[in-house]
């Protein structure tokens, strides 16, 4: 006769959440109220080894029977142990084998329309690809705050390698992959589509984003945005050419009344910036000056400048223009995500899509190389202050930095030929302002 239901429907043993009328059950066991429990299989009574352990022991110690709907199961022999302990192992590989499949779901579905191949995981993502790994999540942020402080990347990657800091391959971050870290849409979240076209032999490193991802972004897509948009300025590398000319400051803005760039070479130990007299260049020869003095001097006038209400003013203006360009980025991307989607409803034919491809994504590029431009100015919203607050900050900055509120400020500095009775002549930098 059954005396009382012990019912747990809801909670399963492997969830580990308490089975409050299963403790129930053991309790009445032991104040000897039961004699015989009967469940649906054994499975369902007890699906971990050390419960079903603990009901042995009782059935032991009480003389409890045990029957199953399914058949019963004698514990009081040791076939019947056997029995029940083989049963409830094959239930507990069944549930483990099913979180495991469920948790593969879950990653291919994750991963549907990522176009790259396996290999290693993503570096901030464990490798279901959706766990956020709080530790490499915090190096992206870091690495993505002082892109936009336009410090080089070869920079960020020497502070990187010095720090012990390792792709999820185990090797040190170099340029290219860091860069392609930093460009990845999915660390904003976002799914990106990067489609290879024939004649092309290795993936854009920026694809079109397709959609929002179901794994959490790591930085904001604003920031993702701007990040791409600075990463893949054509301009970029010319202007930051390599870690040994990035020591000299005005490398690239210095120009000689020649028209020369002017390129950074000691003399006697002593750094200087010199007109290039390599044969085979048109350049004079004839200009040099000191670095550390010229670098000072440039500092001054870019300092002064920004003081000023009007200078700031007229670059603040330059900086609603910009803004365009990185709505136009938005809306170009837009429409090649609606290109894509003409093409999966079978609106429009695949050659179609290529065709309009091509002129969707020309001028995305003009138009990223602009909002690159924009966001070089964003480096002196952090930077402009008072005259005080902006000598401190210069002292924090590192090289390339600096080079960052120089560029942001000036196209270029001309020099002049030096006046022979002066030791020094500041009159001879002539600089072409941005605004
Ligand atoms: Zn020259």
């Amino acid at each position: 006769m059954v005396v009382e239901v012990y019912p747990d429907n809801d909670v399963s043993a492997y969830s580990g959440a308490p089975r409050p009328a299963w403790a129930r059950l053991l309790a009445d066991v032991r104040a000897g109220t039961v004699d015989a429990i009967v469940g649906w299989h054994v499975d369902r009574l007890t699906r971990s080894p050390r419960e079903l352990e603990d009901v042995i022991d009782l059935a032991d110690k009480y003389g409890v029977e045990l029957a199953t709907v399914t058949g019963d199961v004698d514990l009081s022999t040791p076939t019947g142990r056997l029995v029940a302990r083989m049963l409830g192992a094959a239930a507990r590989h069944e549930a483990e084998h099913k979180a495991e499949r469920q948790k593969r779901q879950r990653r291919q579905a994750a991963e549907a329309g990522r176009v790259a191949g396996g290999g290693h995981r993503p570096f901030g993502y464990e490798a279901d690809r959706v766990t956020i790994v709080p530790e490499e999540a915090e190096i992206i942020r870091e690495c993505v705050r002082r892109v936009l402080a336009m410090e080089s990347l070869a920079s960020i990657v020497r502070d990187l390698t010095q720090r012990g800091i390792t792709t999820t391959a185990g090797n040190s971050f170099k340029v290219t992959s860091l860069r392609q870290l930093l460009c990845r849409a999915r660390i904003s979240g976002r799914r990106e589509h990067t489609p290879r076209s024939n004649w092309e032999t290795t993936r854009p490193i920026i694809g079109d984003i397709v959609a929002d991802a179901v794994w959490p972004g790591i930085i904001t897509a604003d920031e993702s945005d701007r990040v791409r948009a600075i990463l893949t300025d054509p301009d970029r590398q010319t202007r930051q050419p390599g870690q040994r000319m990035n020591s000299y400051l005005l490398t690239g803005l210095l120009v000689c009344h020649c028209g020369a760039r002017l390129v950074g070479r000691p003399r006697s130990g002593v750094p200087r910036y010199v007109c290039s007299n390599a044969p085979g260049y048109d350049s004079c020869g004839k200009t040099a000056t000191n670095t550390a003095r010229t670098d000072d001097h440039v500092r001054d006038l870019v300092i002064v400048a920004l003081d000023s209400p009007e200078f700031i003013e007229r670059l603040r203006s330059r900086q609603a223009l910009g803004s365009e360009a990185s709505d136009a980025v938005k809306d170009d991307e837009l429409q090649l995500e609606a290109l894509a989607q003409q093409w999966a409803r079978k609106e429009i034919t695949r050659r179609e899509w290529m065709a309009a491809r091509v002129v969707v994504e020309q001028r995305l590029e003009r138009n990223r190389a602009a909002a690159a431009r924009e966001s070089r100015r964003h480096v002196l919203r952090g930077f402009v202050g008072t005259l005080q607050e902006m000598y401190q900050r210069w002292e924090r900055m590192n090289v390339s930095q600096r080079r960052a509120v120089l560029s942001a400020t000036l196209h270029s500095i001309t020099v002049n030929p030096a006046d022979p009775r002066k030791r020094w002549d500041p009159d001879r930098f002539v600089p072409e302002w941005i605004a």
